[in-house]
């Protein structure tokens, strides 16, 4: 194939292929029915991601979407209220299934960089009054996905979790991809583990697995949220399969996140070159938020496009990339080669 020809696909990292070596591991699992808790892959990998972040207990879920929906459900009730960043995964792009599964209230807090501060949350905190919802769950996301793959730092989630303590709230991670932040923090997963009620850990993006996420608590919320795992239609029978793709990507594929962030710091020099980019936000992860001028996303898309190259809209003037697993070097490379020399039409 010609060079010009081949796609390099930036839209996200859960367009990633398993790789062969995953699929083998895949095919060799010992498998059961997992609705009868007798699938033993699913139990080690369950038992395994706990162990990783020093929590009692876990539970494999269908996507990131439903273990965050099922951490909802368990910590909130109708007619209480969770506080989060207005550009949360979990308000923006599940569905609503804030109000249809939990029937709970939210409230959106503003921030840098997709992330809220304890100051805030405490001021969003509702008062004892028959007027309001009673506020019950604070729910952060680490990497920030729309914030650019910003990361919380260790030091900003102790005095948040402190301030739960106080108020009796609970606090829900959504760690779709905490690897990542984690890999650029360089602080422990069992510190993390100490702070938050709830992790949710996605398989699916920068780890490279097919399908999969697992909701991490102690033991007594991980039998609820078995329950409402069921409810939601998610328990599955031999998943094992699937999750001897997580044993895999646990073992192989979390120190290599660290290339994904070298080559999207890579990316965001070539963009920041084009003339219509005016603004790359740090990338501190493996994504890529640049804002525009002077032409649309939707157009800037196009464009790119016409030169085989894939990127999502991420706001009415930005654009996002994703570096992942299935992208090399010779990639980036061929990204530079076609971005070089090139003006974007208005
Ligand atoms: C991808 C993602 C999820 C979960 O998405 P699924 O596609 O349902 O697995 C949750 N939170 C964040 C921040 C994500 O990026």
């Amino acid at each position: 194939m010609h060079q010009q020809d081949w796609v390099i696909d930036l839209r996200s990292d859960t367009l990633t292929q398993p790789t062969r070596e995953m699929k083998e591991a895949m095919m060799m699992a010992s498998l059961g029915d997992d609705v009868f808790g007798e699938d033993p892959t699913v139990r080690q990998l369950e038992g395994k991601l706990a162990g990783i972040f020093g929590m009692e207990a876990g539970l494999f879920c269908p996507s990131g979407t439903m273990s965050n929906q099922i951490a909802i459900r368990l910590h909130t009730r109708p007619q209480t209220e969770l506080i989060c960043h207005k550009d949360s995964h979990i308000y923006l792009y599940e569905g609503g299934g804030i109000m249809s599964n939990s029937h709970a209230s939210v409230k959106l807090l503003d921030g840098e960089a997709g992330k809220i501060q304890a100051e805030a949350i405490r001021e969003a905190i509702n008062p004892d009054d028959d007027h309001v919802p009673e506020t019950a769950l604070v729910s952060l996301e680490n990497t920030m996905n729309k914030g650019g793959g910003s990361v919380y730092f260790l030091d900003e989630i102790r005095p948040i979790r402190q301030l739960c303590k106080e108020t009796g709230l609970k606090l829900h991670l959504d760690g779709a991809r905490l690897f990542n932040a984690l890999i650029h923090s360089g602080e422990r997963a069992h510190d993390w583990g100490k702070m938050c009620d709830t992790i949710s850990l996605c398989l699916s993006k920068g780890l490279g697995c097919p399908v999969g996420s697992v909701l991490l608590g102690s033991h007594a919320d991980i039998k609820k949220a078995r329950k409402i795992r069921k409810a939601l239609g998610g328990g599955m029978r031999q998943a094992g399969m699937l999750a001897a793709a997580g044993i895999y990507a646990l073992d192989h594929h979390v120190a290599r996140l660290e290339d994904d962030h070298e080559r999207a710091r890579v990316v965001g020099e070539i963009l920041g070159k084009i003339p219509n980019v005016t603004e790359v936000l740090p990338v501190l992860t493996n994504i890529v938020i640049v804002r525009l001028e002077k032409v649309s996303p939707e157009s800037f898309l196009e464009q790119l496009a016409e030169k085989n190259i894939r990127a999502v809209k991420f706001g009415k003037d930005r654009i996002r990339m994703v570096t992942h697993l299935d992208l090399e070097d010779r990639h980036l490379e061929a990204l530079e080669e076609r971005l070089s020399r090139w003006k974007a039409k208005f």
